[in-house]
């Protein structure tokens, strides 16, 4: 008796550890690839099954608001610093519109350096010289490509297997918009050729498995004019898709740009850290 009483613990004891070794090593729940995309000056109101097939896609894979806010004012280089750091202007984050190659980059901590805290290696790939502001030490590649920022994208999530993290910046509306106009034909072309742009990318990504993508924009704009207090321009998507995190709680949320970085940070928590209770051995 006393033999198979000493079984019975053992067995308990490799069950104890079984189960904190899996409950150790358990990422079903954690993202290890992270696309955010912005689509320099998208109004949310062109979204559509026919210009934007793919966003239109994830848009109903995931969850979303249409009704997003930029900055005050609504500029390019004000939100995306707004995005990254999750200070506003109207917080002391950047004011000033215009940024050059040499001048002081961002001094707040960005969504870049949240990523490499939690493991993930960074990736900015942009199209906007003034958007080279927002490179810090946390940011492992980046590059301004104005032609092929999503090829870039894809060469940085082709060369690695580790947790990744990228913030890519698509330009082409921000100057379709003031030219032809805002929701014109010439703008809704533009969506089209960047949609279909940005597919093999989102395959891609999802074919990697415990993804999140998220698809926003800065700003948006109305007839030729952007930048101003028109409620138009200060208008955004943001879109939200994971396989492995429940983002019910974000459907149709109130978001505004400085939002991103805490949603960012509270959906990238790791879901591993579960407690283990110990097995009570009699
Ligand atoms: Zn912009």
């Amino acid at each position: 008796m006393k033999i198979k009483k000493r079984y019975w613990v053992v067995y308990l004891l490799i069950g104890f550890i079984i189960g904190s070794v899996t409950s150790g090593l358990s990422f079903a729940n954690e993202v290890s690839t992270v696309l955010i995309v912005s689509i320099d000056a998208l109004h949310p109101k062109a979204i559509d099954p026919k210009a934007s097939a793919n966003i239109q896609r994830l848009l109903e894979q995931g969850v979303y608001t249409l009704d997003g806010f930029s900055t005050n004012p609504p500029l390019t280089l004000l939100s995306h610093a707004a995005m990254f750091s999750g200070i506003g202007p109207e917080k002391g984050g950047r004011a000033d519109n215009t940024w050059q190659s040499g001048q002081p980059e961002i001094k707040e901590k960005t969504i870049f350096n949240d990523a490499k805290t939690k493991g993930f290696s960074t990736g900015f790939f942009y199209s906007k010289e003034k958007l080279g502001y927002l490179v810090n030490q946390a940011v492992d590649q980046h590059k301004l490509d104005s032609d092929f920022s999503v090829d870039n994208a894809m060469a940085f999530f082709k060369a690695s297997e580790q947790k990744q993290f990228c913030f890519l910046h698509i330009s082409g509306l921000d100057r379709t918009g003031p030219v032809e106009g805002w929701l014109s034909p010439g703008y809704m072309e533009e969506l089209f050729f960047i949609d279909e742009s940005i597919a093999p990318l989102i395959e891609m990504v999802k074919s990697k498995g415990s993804y999140l993508i998220l698809i926003t924009s800065d700003h948006a704009g109305h007839e030729t004019i952007h930048g101003s207090d028109h409620p138009d321009d200060a208008k955004l998507p943001l879109i939200m898709v994971s396989d492995v995190i429940n983002l019910t709680k974000y459907q149709g949320i109130q978001y505004r740009v400085t939002q991103l970085k805490p949603i960012l940070e509270s959906v990238l928590l790791p879901q591993n850290n579960i407690k283990i209770e110990k097995v009570p051995v009699k």
